[in-house]
């Protein structure tokens, strides 16, 4: 699995003119196999981190590598769950869940698949759209298609945030069934400290925007990190 090494990482965007300083000299290091949950206020630039993470944003400043290389989509094996789950509205459950497979021109292990979507509960719905579908059965095909791709870091863009307290319990739970059998390296985006107490083995506390990162907490409860964050965030 892969690890990660960010080192004053800075990424700011141009808006009319002005520039928005999203990340300011953000560092860290995650070892192979583990899984961090990232926690900031809204607007710090964990989205932008991500991004940056995926190849999706390639103007930075600073050192970002995947396995010692820069990040590189193509090459490298990276698993992307955006917030709203990003499946295409126009294709149906099953092409959604093989589609990076079928980008990089890999066949995706059928045993795997198999077990993949028989855990996430989706081995009925392939032929449907994603319309046709509730918000956990579409996170669920996001999280399928994640993890059938084999990747050797996984991104989880505040992955729960949209659905309801229980489906988002149920959905935890199958995140982390599948986790515990792949442990890929996971970077796990979340505003929710109840959530990033249950998922992390670390919590990585951000600052206010420009995020930088304050306190990296070795498997906290979530008292503890409230009471850090009450701190820091007043
Ligand atoms: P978070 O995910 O932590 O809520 P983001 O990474 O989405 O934060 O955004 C960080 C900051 O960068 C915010 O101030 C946001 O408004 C700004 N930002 C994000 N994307 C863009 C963009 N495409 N253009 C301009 N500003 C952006
Ligand atoms: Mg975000």
């Amino acid at each position: 699995m892969s690890t990660v090494r960010i080192h004053q990482l800075n990424v700011s965007y141009q808006r009319r003119n002005k520039t928005v300083e999203a990340l300011h000299d953000f560092s860290l290091y995650t070892a192979s196999g583990t899984i961090d949950a990232l926690v900031g206020p809204s607007g710090c630039g964990k989205s932008t981190l991500l991004h940056v993470l995926a190849g999706v944003i390639r103007d930075y400043r600073g050192e970002v590598q995947i396995d010692g290389q820069p990040p590189t989509p193509r090459q490298q094996s990276i698993g992307l769950v955006p917030q709203h789950y990003g499946l295409l509205p126009w294709k149906r459950v099953q092409e959604n869940i093989f589609l990076p497979a079928s980008i990089h021109r890999q066949k995706a292990d059928p045993v795997l698949a198999d077990e993949i979507l028989r855990t996430l509960e989706l081995d009925t719905l392939l032929h449907r759209y994603p319309h046709e579908l509730s918000g956990g059965q579409q996170q669920r095909v996001a999280l399928a298609r994640a993890f059938i791709q084999r990747p050797g870091l996984l991104l989880m863009d505040e992955p729960f945030s949209a659905l309801d307290a229980l489906t988002a319990e149920r959905s935890r739970h199958l995140f982390m069934k599948l986790w515990q059998e792949h442990r890929v390296t996971t970077l796990f985006v979340t505003h929710n400290i109840e959530e990033a107490a249950c998922i992390g083995q670390r919590v990585i506390l951000l600052s206010r925007a420009p995020g930088t990162v304050t306190h990296i907490l070795e498997k906290p409860n979530a008292g503890e990190i409230r009471q850090i964050i009450q701190e820091q965030w007043s």
